[in-house]
């Protein structure tokens, strides 16, 4: 609470410094341009350090939002505030349209198409000169009024835009806390991962662009008003590498870091200037050493030491609420069917015709040699891979085609053969984005979320270490607290791909008594396993795989001593195996 207030004054401060001290014009230019561009600055903060999708555009939001108030005031002689929605409202829509047109492609065609688009609205700037007055640009841009007064004075118009970069700041801040910032955060760390948690990926990616776009349109509009001025090269790539640079200077992940780049971007040229005809290679050179030293920024550098004297919050493990895995059974047809399957890559035949009927309740397990297509037959089964031919069927409906987020939304859960968890997110908000699954039968509400996740981690006795960086923790635990991630979705059907791989042999003990505690109360386990004693404990039935082919399938006291499978696991050519 303390710290709150600490901020609050500090801010305060530094927004009314301009009527402390006697600034010249240059000065407060300077200060208003900080402001103007760390709004949208702070646009690269969400799509870039939350989403981690690269924007090379954001100069051109920024123009939509100055250009709409430079033609809206000028040519139009609209009102103001008309102009500034507009602007942010044209700048949103861009963002939008861009986004959803682009964000299916990933890296640097994502680089490329922002690039060209940057490019494009260059050249209509410049060119379609009735219209944008060209490289002349546009003068004469008159300042709002603001009940009745208007604020034709730099220091109350700075003071003004301040306060708009306030609101920008505290809503950054706050984002990465909710439903949509969680979901940003896991798609940049593992996209994957979220989208079989129940993330639609696309979306989130495109709510992170759109927002992106929306504060540089703000930027943009107070940009125009504050300086009067506007021309096609304060909006050109140049600018947009530059807010590049802010972010990455001040660090993404943060919206104080964003900030603080973008002054020091802006303050750094008019510090070096003595140096006269060297500072432009002073400039490069100092941006390039902060880079190279400070991955994370430079308030990823203050972050962590300030973390070092938090005290970690304890976990109050009474108050836990038992987790609830309880999943009603009345119907007794299978709760998935797979028929005939195949999934080939090329001319690999990885999965080739696999029929597979798993009743409800049932820990149903899939073994097989290396390579037999075990893995390949859960990621048909939950959507990473379109089946080359064939049908999945699952609770009576034909899922088939429908997307991993979609499928996790009918309670398919998942854990992966080389784990996959949100690396840098702490353990607790790694399960909790497995709470936010979409038709999570939990209450609506953040509370109820953390509630979950926490009723899930103490259920694989993990709840402890729930406030740790999920990256930090030792292999079996990571193991654990990615079946929690899963059991946070209240699954009705959980697919395991060898939970015991790399785990010790009290771990696996544990790992057994874990999915016997879950066995019973009507929830599905689909399981991969390798360990044959871990098999033998837990399951009801087993099919067996090779060669992507079903070779065997029954209670395991038979299956195990089938003659095919004794065959295929001595890997021995399997007699008989149709
Ligand atoms: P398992 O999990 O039973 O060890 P997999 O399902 O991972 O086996 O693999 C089955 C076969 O499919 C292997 O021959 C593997 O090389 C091949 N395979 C799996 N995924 C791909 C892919 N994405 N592209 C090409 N081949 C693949
Ligand atoms: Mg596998």
């Amino acid at each position: 609470m303390k710290k709150i207030f600490v901020v609050l004054a500090l801010g305060v401060v530094l927004a009314f410094v301009p009527f402390f001290f006697k600034l010249s014009p240059y000065v407060l230019n300077i200060f208003m341009q900080a402001v103007t561009y760390s709004i949208a600055v702070l646009g690269m903060t969400v799509v870039l350090g939350y989403a981690g999708q690269i924007n090379l555009a954001q100069a051109t939001f920024f123009g939509l939002g100055a250009y709409a108030v430079g033609l809206g005031t000028v040519d139009l002689g609209l009102n103001f505030w008309v102009t500034f929605a507009m602007g942010v409202g044209v700048a949103t829509l861009a963002g939008f349209v861009l986004g959803l047109t682009t964000l299916r492609l990933k890296g640097h065609y994502l680089a490329m198409i922002t690039i060209s688009f940057q490019q494009i609205f260059d050249l209509v700037l410049n060119n379609w000169i009735d219209f944008t007055h060209g490289p002349d640009g546009i003068a004469g841009i008159g300042r709002p009024s603001l009940f009745g007064y208007v604020l034709a004075d730099d220091k109350s118009y700075l003071l003004f835009c301040t306060v708009i970069l306030y609101g920008a700041i505290y809503f950054v801040w706050k984002l990465p806390q909710t439903r949509t910032g969680r979901a940003m955060r896991a798609v940049r760390e593992n996209e994957l991962a979220a989208e079989v948690t129940g993330i639609d990926s696309l979306k989130v990616k495109v709510t992170a662009f759109t927002m992106s776009a929306a504060l540089a349109g703000a930027g943009g509009a107070l940009y125009a008003a504050g300086f009067a001025y506007i021309s096609p090269d304060n909006f050109n790539f140049a600018r947009s590498i530059e807010f590049l640079t802010m972010v990455l200077l001040g660090g993404a992940q943060s919206p104080f870091g964003g900030a603080l780049g973008t002054s020091l971007l802006i303050l750094l040229p008019e510090w070096l200037r003595f140096l006269k005809e060297v500072y432009l290679a002073a400039y490069g050179l100092a941006v390039i050493l902060i880079m190279v030293f400070l991955p994370t920024g430079i308030w990823g550098l203050i972050s962590v030491r300030v973390a070092k004297y938090k005290k970690p919050v304890p976990i109050d493990l009474a108050s836990i609420v038992p987790l609830d895995v309880e999943v009603p059974v009345t119907d007794p047809a299978p709760i998935l069917r797979l028929d005939n399957v195949q999934k080939y890559f090329g001319g690999v035949k990885a999965v080739d015709g696999i029929t597979i009927d798993v009743a409800r309740g049932t820990v149903h397990a899939l073994i097989g040699p290396n390579g037999s297509g075990k893995t390949t037959t859960l990621n048909v089964l939950n959507g990473i891979y379109n089946a080359t031919a064939g049908k999945v069927v699952f609770d009576g409906v034909d899922i088939t085609e429908k997307t991993p987020h979609e499928r996790a939304g009918f309670g398919i859960g998942r854990t992966f053969q080389n784990i996959r968890l949100f690396p840098t997110m702490s353990v607790v908000e790694n399960v909790m984005v497995g709470a936010q699954r979409p038709n999570n039968p939990i209450e609506p509400g953040p509370a109820a979320l953390r509630s979950r996740a926490l009723s899930a981690l103490q259920f694989v006795g993990m709840a402890q270490q729930a406030e740790a960086i999920v990256q930090n923790l030792p292999y079996g635990h990571q193991r654990l607290v990615e079946i929690a991630r899963a059991l946070a979705g209240h699954p009705t059907f959980l697919l395991l791909d060898e939970p015991a791989a790399g785990l010790n042999q009290t771990e696996k003990h544990e790992l057994a008594n874990l999915l016997k505690r879950l066995r019973g109360h009507g929830l599905t386990i689909f399981l991969i396993e390798h360990d044959i004693g871990l098999i033998e404990k837990v399951s009801d039935r087993i099919t067996v795989l090779n060669f992507g082919k079903k070779i065997a399938e029954g209670d395991p006291a038979t299956v195990l001593r089938h003659p095919d499978v004794i065959a295929a696991y001595l890997g021995e050519p399997a007699h008989g195996a149709a």
